[in-house]
């Protein structure tokens, strides 16, 4: 996952787009690829409309409304250390806390709620806005052919 989203450049990647069936993201956050493992939105606010591409849907530009601001919780990979059965009793967050809490906003919240949308098999073609340029039509006609 880690190697897709650098040698796409990309904002962040879902596991089941690279075929692997968990619950794990990886997102940049604050210039860092951040990796959550069962990432849940505990809280949301506001609205935000920001154009959307994605790995799996190149070229496609979606205009998508969610939440300006959210707070994600999830496990990190050494939160789950040794196995992913078991906490890491010796593994501390900074600010404490059993698991990572993020407060995010804008760009960043918007790739995490996008990334959790994968998960629950929902892409930018689902948005009704998707297919209301006839470039993006183009483009899903296209995608649609090659399946
Ligand atoms: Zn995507
Ligand atoms: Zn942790």
């Amino acid at each position: 996952m880690l190697r897709t989203v650098k040698e796409h450049d990309a904002l962040g990647i879902a596991a089941n787009q690279v075929g692997y069936d968990r619950r794990v993201i990886v997102a940049r956050i604050g210039g860092t690829l951040e990796v959550m493992i069962n990432p849940m939105i505990r809280d949301r606010a506001g609205a935000r409309r920001m154009d959307e591409s994605c790995l799996s849907l190149p070229g496609l530009a979606v205009p998508v409304t969610r939440a300006q601001s959210i707070v994600v919780s999830y496990a990190c990979l050494q939160c789950l250390a040794p196995h992913p059965a078991f906490t890491n009793p010796d593994h501390e967050h900074p600010g404490g806390g059993h698991r990572p809490r993020l407060e995010l906003q804008d760009l960043e919240a918007a790739i995490v709620q996008h990334e959790i949308d994968h998960l629950d098999g929902k892409t930018l073609a689902d948005h009704s806005a998707a297919k209301r340029t006839p470039a993006n039509r183009e483009i899903l006609a296209k995608l649609k052919a090659k399946r």
